[in-house]
């Protein structure tokens, strides 16, 4: 029989755990528990990690975690295991699926607007790096990671799930049109992509525009592929479209190891009151189940649980109120007993069950995700960015004493927008700038240069952070400060 780690999580996460195991048990899901320690309890214990290393080498042989909410203790200095867990195991595509749930009232719903939209999320890179540093006092800078090999796993698996899907449209959500290097480098990948699945409608849209029309036509979306951050929000967006995070399930795909759980978090108002509403937890275990080919148990007990909110029968998060609402452990059994039933909105097919193919096998070594394109590097200057509360001028001046024969100043910024050797007056400034140098004529300088440059500067500033300054194939490998 197959294993699975489960980790029941903190606040609600231990009660709607055992309403889901208990429909699971039910309907003889053909599948083992192995209970591991994660979450809040056992940061409290001295894991800075929020895991026991028995935990985590259960999760590691087993491949599957289904998992509670967790909470991360505030102001410890410690990071969200979920986010740990996500990242340490590479599960670089978060699965989002937002249907119309027929009994979950929304605006949608009453308007007969149909909703089945997927949210696949790059889960891995961008801002939830967590790399920050405070430049100064007044000045915090996060490094924002997008990579070709991380965007490339990503929007593979979207395009092969839509592809399984039957989808007939595939999107890219994005802010290309201003962060063009990291945002404009997704985008490239989607397209690369899209290349190898003319039968798809692939195309792209701006997140902006992306929310505008989620809210308003939601129907004309299938599949929508988008980096981490963005992705977080548009699909807490999705989820609210089709009745809140009560009905939020999610999927962390990885290559070996991934990880269902729901998109809520640990409800602690509502915990140790048996009310909180196992739907999103009990989808996401549907969703493991078909990772792992059980297509018979999944379809069942989702027919059951269609059925189930087909005839108004809720938790007190949801549904009308006119009608008395069950408790945590109340709804599981009233799924439960309608297993066997078939509603008459959205019937799940009962598919055939799938063989499984093993995800994990050791590993001696960690993969090394790379893009081998042959070209030609070179390095023609160097970003500054050093603190001051001086005007431009003086800042240029300064500089301007350091850079005798190989490099010149082109450009000085402040938050990105140029205020030498041309700015306006109206520019306010905080106290880092950007100071740039190329080298002249932009021939090729070594790193041994660049450090020279350094030692030079730094007579007169404080230098808090460097940037090199790559051509690649003769075209800039960097963003130009705005006004330059
Ligand atoms: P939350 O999702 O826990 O709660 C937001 C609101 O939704 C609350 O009013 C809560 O009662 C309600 N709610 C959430 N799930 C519900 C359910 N199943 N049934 C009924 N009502 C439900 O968000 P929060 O309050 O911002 O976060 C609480 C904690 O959870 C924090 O420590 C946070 O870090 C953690 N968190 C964990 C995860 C995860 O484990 N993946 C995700 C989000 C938040």
């Amino acid at each position: 029989m197959n294993k699975v780690a489960v980790a029941k999580g903190d606040g609600i996460g231990p009660e709607i755990m055992e309403a889901v195991l208990k429909i699971f048990n039910a309907a003889n899901v053909p599948l083992e528990y192995e209970y591991v320690d994660m979450g809040k309890w056992v940061f409290d214990k001295g894991y800075s990690n929020g895991m026991t290393p028995a935990a985590q080498q259960t999760i590691e042989s087993l491949g599957i975690l289904f998992k509670g909410p967790m909470e991360t203790p505030k102001g410890k200095g410690v990071k969200s295991v979920n986010v740990t867990a996500r990242k340490t195991w590479n599960t670089y595509a978060n699965k989002r699926v937002f249907q119309t749930l027929h009994g979950v009232d929304t605006v949608f719903s009453k308007a007969g607007i149909p909703i089945d939209i997927t949210v696949v999320r790059e889960n891995i890179e961008d801002t939830y790096g967590g790399i920050e540093h405070m430049l100064t006092h007044d000045v915090a800078l996060s490094r924002r990671f997008i990579t070709q090999p991380g965007s490339m796993q990503v929007i593979k698996y979207a395009f092969e799930m839509a592809k399984k899907k039957g989808t007939r449209r595939i999107t890219c959500g994005h802010k290309a049109n201003i962060m063009k290097l990291t945002d404009g480098l997704f985008l490239q990948t989607f397209y690369d992509v899209a290349k190898d699945y003319p039968e798809l409608k692939a195309d792209d849209i701006i997140v902006d525009d992306l929310c505008m029309k989620l809210v308003t036509r939601p129907d004309q979306f299938d599949v929508v592929v988008l980096t981490n951050l963005q992705g977080d929000i548009v699909s807490d967006l999705c989820a609210g479209l089709v009745g809140g995070l009560g009905f939020a399930p999610s999927a962390n795909i990885g290559d070996h190891i991934s990880i269902f759980e729901a998109v809520h978090g640990t409800a602690p108002d509502i915990m140790g009151k048996n009310i909180a509403n196992p739907t999103a937890l009990l989808l996401s275990g549907l969703a493991l189940l078909r990772h792992i080919g059980l297509m018979e148990s999944a379809a069942t007990i989702e027919n059951a649980l269609l059925y189930t909110l087909e005839q108004g029968v809720h938790t007190g998060d949801f549904g009308d109120k006119a009608v008395q609402s069950l408790n945590t452990t109340e709804f599981s059994e009233a799924i439960i007993a309608n297993f066997g039933k078939v509603p008459e909105n959205n019937p799940k097919p009962m598919l055939e069950n799938q063989p499984i193919t093993p995800t994990v096998f050791k590993l001696d070594k960690n993969p090394m995700l790379e893009n081998s394109e042959n070209i030609n590097e070179t390095i023609i200057g160097v970003d500054m960015f050093i603190e001051s509360n001086e005007q431009p001028m003086v800042i240029a001046e300064k500089c301007l004493q350091h850079t005798f024969g190989l490099f010149k100043l082109v450009t000085i910024s402040n938050r990105g927008t140029q205020v030498w050797p041309t700015g306006s007056m109206y520019t306010n400034l905080v106290n880092t700038y950007a100071c740039r140098f190329e080298s002249v004529g932009e021939v090729s300088v070594t790193q041994t240069d660049i450090i020279e440059l350094y030692r030079h500067l730094a007579q007169d500033f404080k230098i808090c952070s460097t940037e090199l300054l790559n051509v690649w194939d003769g075209k800039k490998a960097y963003s130009l400060a705005a006004g330059q």
